[in-house]
């Protein structure tokens, strides 16, 4: 099908049965566990001396992530000699990031284009990653006449289909996510509909939400309004026209609690203003892989645990959600590697209030008897890294991987 620049788009299917099975063998051998299966099939726990590791039923790679990998391995089997880029990272996971550089696939900026996409040609490939990437971008790429590779994830693109319904009824979407999220600016930017006419809001908090709820009960200040919510609105979005009919979606990985509260008091706001929710339309649109590790975490929190150890990229949305529920009950650390277990007192994790890594003692890990340990991790953390993190807390108590491969 001809694109808006003309040129015809040129996505290519890497998916050959051939390549697929030799990149799975290669993804297995990058990624996979024998330890986390061991434990997986001992129904999540093991106990060796006086500590035990309890595993959530549900972690690590979702199938977005896992087609999103196998996609970005085979794009440099099939193109061995071509250039390739990625837009921004296929995931937020640093070590997947770091074994695709290894591969000379390179990352090009996802914030604003720049003189790197002026220079790409018809025999570069660029990969799209399973967060999507906005339009303009997209239209660029073709523009080019790159070859693609779009390894957006379906649950991403039934988002894009809800909001593009939204703009076409000029239904404002109001998105529950980050506005500066690869994500949520991807949905945005089909929020703004296929003519650019259609309006949206990206709210991420609460309290975000009561000030728009405030606004459309009882109208306010436009320019603060403005102000408040810079980078996060539509262009030309007008609080006093653009509040009437609303849409609400939300990034796929938000905590699920969160975003049905935000939908609960949209509706209760429009029905204050019009007696009714007749201009209130909602979909839910958080993803089951998400869903599915926020609810085995919920599972984990009834057991006695002493603490929590969270896996992955610290820009990860979906493992900041699990940090947010975990925290919540007991003391919980979100760690990007093993190598931040430094000793037993000494944790290197990222505090999701600061927003940066701080360096924290703790008596939890050196405490004398037995200890029990959670270990979960989001949808783009690798089952090698867990491990890792099995390794070294078992290795921190006096138990060595050879102790752990034999029980
Ligand atoms: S977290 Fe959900 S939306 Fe994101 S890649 Fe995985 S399945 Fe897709």
């Amino acid at each position: 099908m001809p694109s808006a620049t003309g040129k015809k788009k040129k996505r290519v299917n890497v998916r050959t049965p051939e390549v697929m099975e030799r990149v799975q063998a290669e993804v297995a051998d990058h990624y996979q566990s024998s330890i986390v299966e061991k434990v997986r099939e001992r129904g999540g726990v093991l106990t060796i001396g006086n500590t035990t590791i309890r595993l959530a039923k549900q972690f690590g790679f979702c199938y977005g992530v896992e087609r999103a990998i196998d996609l970005a391995y085979a794009s440099r089997r099939v193109f061995p000699k071509n250039r390739i880029f990625l837009i921004g990272e296929i995931i937020h996971n640093p070590e997947v990031n770091r074994q695709l550089e290894k591969m000379e696939i390179v990352s090009l900026p996802w914030q604003a284009m720049n003189e790197q996409y002026d220079d790409l040609g018809e025999d570069d490939v660029v990969i799209v990653p399973a967060f999507g990437a906005p339009v303009s971008f997209m239209d660029k790429v073709e523009s080019q006449g790159c070859m693609t590779v779009d390894t957006t994830c379906g649950d991403v693109m039934k988002v894009w289909k809800r909001v593009r319904g939204f703009a076409k009824e000029s239904i404002t979407s109001i998105i529950h996510g980050k506005a500066d999220h690869e994500e949520t600016r991807a949905t945005a930017s089909r929020a703004a509909g296929e003519d650019g006419k259609g309006s949206y809001l990206i709210v991420l908090t609460l309290e975000d939400i009561d000030y728009v709820c405030d606004y459309i009960a009882n109208g306010g200040d436009k320019n603060e309004f403005l102000t408040k919510f810079a980078g996060a609105t539509s262009e030309g979005f007008d609080p006093d026209i653009h509040l009437t009919q609303i849409g609400v979606a939300n990034q796929t990985t938000m905590l699920k609690s969160e975003t049905e509260e935000i939908q609960r008091r949209v509706r209760v706001a429009i029905e204050k203003r019009d007696g009714n929710a007749e201009n209130f339309s909602v979909f839910d649109t958080i993803c089951g892989a998400t869903q599915e590790r926020q609810d085995a975490l919920f599972e984990m929190l009834k057991s006695s645990m002493d603490a929590l150890l969270v896996v992955g990229g610290y820009n990860s949305s979906n493992t900041t959600h699990l940090v947010e529920i975990g925290e919540k009950e007991l003391p919980t650390f979100f760690i990007r590697s093993a190598d931040c277990l430094q000793s037993l007192e000494e944790i290197v994790h990222f505090d999701i209030h600061q927003k940066e890594e701080v360096s924290g003692g703790t008596d939890v890990f050196g405490k004398e008897g037995e200890i029990v340990v959670g270990i979960t991790a989001g949808a783009s953390c690798p089952s090698n890294l867990i491990e890792d993190t099995i390794i070294k807390v078992f290795g921190l108590r006096g138990v060595d991987v050879d102790q752990i491969r034999a029980a």
